[in-house]
């Protein structure tokens, strides 16, 4: 546990009454090493642990369907942790602000990582809060598998490099210890003067009521239906995709007009499953060993069958992702055109002043009203139901620089729309694929009118590979039971 300690603060002073866990990344209470580790020190200070979750309406580009998704979890956690006769206080107002508050009478507080900009700020905040100068303070990296700066100690180029150094140092990873034991009699905060929600109204219409009328929410887009957030709904989803897709996963994964992925995306992005536990429960559930995890990774290419599916998954939700979060982490700059490479944002300006196909207003582009129907259909399946294809992500990005005059307006007005509509949106994987439509993580290839040496996607590669009238008419069901719940 101790390795996966990201910063690290002493105090000399050994009073202060509980164990505060400052919830934020990581919303879950199974496989989370922040969790597990204040569990653990609580248990052997003899202290009461307390967890707390700030409800904050200044998240950049949240809205009401990210908050409900949330919520759903959160009400789940309180359930959790009552039972374990932990308490969960979700407050109201500024972290930074209320966790030194309630931190300066802790005897240790604990937090878990974000790898963005906002998270990083207001973790420094906490760490140089005045308040907590008689506190020991300690984060841990709980996202990653192998913690982002232990992976590697600067920003990876591409894939490849990343891969084979977390080939080497996933056998020291790779375990999933049992949580910490726990039996202390449980320590409650003075929350006078602290807005919060009754911990004792395990409700969601409660909660969900009280948030509405608390926070200043955007009230559009809708929240989605059909799909709920929190630790079990992903576990549902996770046997689902084991027992049903797992097997053809290499094969079907890249099919927009079939459904071959775990989906477990907006799950991962609010920390509501760990990355870790899907591996090895997929694992387990195929009886390989996890101890091959490493070598399947490497081998990927010379693999087949069974082996290939799990290698590819496992190059998804390890390689890919940590790729994400190495880059959000070393890269400030990962949400404008400044993160790309040189050869990128070199080739991208030698083209500057080709001619565009076209150009389309925000609000049409926001409508799904291009010339372009798979990018409409991709579009739209967004916007009803907080979910893209991953294929079509790739090809939806690559095909607005067609229409933009440059790749900054391109890139903002992605950013804007995968972060507004996506229940994963806003994630390290947002910056980093939306980056990599404009050539992060990627090679040069043939030189060609906008793109320069930029990889290029069109709608005949899309016609070539997959059967997209039946994409189109997924996405037509998809939206047309939208209408019905409106109806
Ligand atoms: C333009 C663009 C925007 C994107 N925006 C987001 C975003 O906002 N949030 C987000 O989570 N992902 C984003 N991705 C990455 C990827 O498309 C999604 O993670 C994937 O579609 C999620 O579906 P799934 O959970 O069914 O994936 P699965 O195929 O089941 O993969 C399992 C997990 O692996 C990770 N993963 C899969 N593909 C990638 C990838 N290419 N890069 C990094 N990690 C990956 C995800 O955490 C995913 O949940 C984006 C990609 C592009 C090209």
């Amino acid at each position: 546990m101790k390795d996966r300690i990201l910063r690290y603060k002493a105090s000399s002073k050994s009073s202060g009454s509980y164990v505060l866990y400052w919830m934020q990344q990581a919303q879950r209470i199974h496989c989370n090493p922040a969790f597990d580790y204040a569990v653990a020190k609580a248990q052997e200070l003899k202290l009461g642990l307390i967890v707390c979750f700030v409800l904050s309406d200044e998240i950049p580009e949240a809205n009401m369907r990210h908050y409900r998704f949330m919520l759903e979890a959160l009400l789940e956690i309180a359930v959790g942790l009552a039972k374990r006769k932990i308490p969960f206080h979700v407050l109201l107002g500024k972290p930074t602000e209320l966790i030194p508050r309630l931190g300066q009478k802790a005897r240790l507080l604990v937090l878990d990582h974000g790898y963005l900009n906002w998270q990083r700020t207001w973790r420094d905040a906490i760490f140089s809060s005045e308040l907590l100068s008689d506190t020991e303070l300690v984060q841990l990296d709980t996202e990653a598998t192998i913690p982002v700066h232990l992976a590697s100690d600067k920003e990876e180029y591409t894939a490849a490099t990343l891969r084979r150094k977390l080939v080497a140092k996933l056998p020291d990873w790779a375990s999933y210890p049992d949580p910490p034991h726990y039996d202390i009699e449980p320590q409650y905060l003075d929350l006078q003067g602290i807005a919060h929600y009754p911990y004792d109204m395990l409700d969601i219409d409660a909660l969900w009521a009280w948030a509405c009328s608390e926070l200043k929410l955007h009230p559009s887009p809708d929240i989605v239906g059909g799909i709920t957030g929190g630790y079990e709904q992903a576990q549902k989803k996770l046997s689902l995709f084991i027992k049903e897709k797992l097997s053809a996963y290499a094969q079907y994964r890249n099919h927009p007009d079939l459904d071959y992925t775990s989906e477990l995306s907006p799950y991962l992005h609010f920390g509501q499953i760990s990355a870790l536990e899907i591996i090895h429960k997929v694992f387990e559930a195929w009886q390989v060993p996890i101890d091959t995890l490493p070598q399947l990774i490497a081998n990927k290419k010379q693999l087949t069958g069974n082996s290939l599916n799990l290698a590819d998954y496992a190059e998804e939700l390890i390689v890919r992702r940590e790729l994400s979060m190495n880059f959000c982490f070393y890269n400030p700059d990962y949400d404008s055109a400044m993160c790309l490479p040189n050869w990128a944002r070199k080739t991208l300006n030698n083209h500057l002043m080709d001619a565009r196909e076209q150009h389309y207003s925000l609000d049409r582009l926001e409508q799904g009203e291009t010339d372009d129907i798979y990018w409409n259909a991709a579009q739209r399946q967004m916007i009803f139901s907080g979910k893209m294809h991953g294929y079509m992500r790739m090809y939806w990005g690559k095909r607005l620089l067609s229409w933009c005059p440059s790749v900054d307006e391109a890139q903002e007005i992605l950013l804007y729309l995968n972060n507004k509509y996506e229940l994963d949106g806003r994630d390290v994987n947002a910056y980093a694929g939306i980056a990599w439509c404009f050539g992060k993580h990627d090679r040069p290839w043939a030189e060609r009118p906008i793109f320069g040496m930029v990889r290029f996607m069109n709608a005949a590669g899309l016609k070539r590979k997959f059967d997209m009238d039946a994409y189109l008419r997924k996405v037509d069901l998809i939206l047309r039971g939208k209408d019905e719940i409106l109806a």
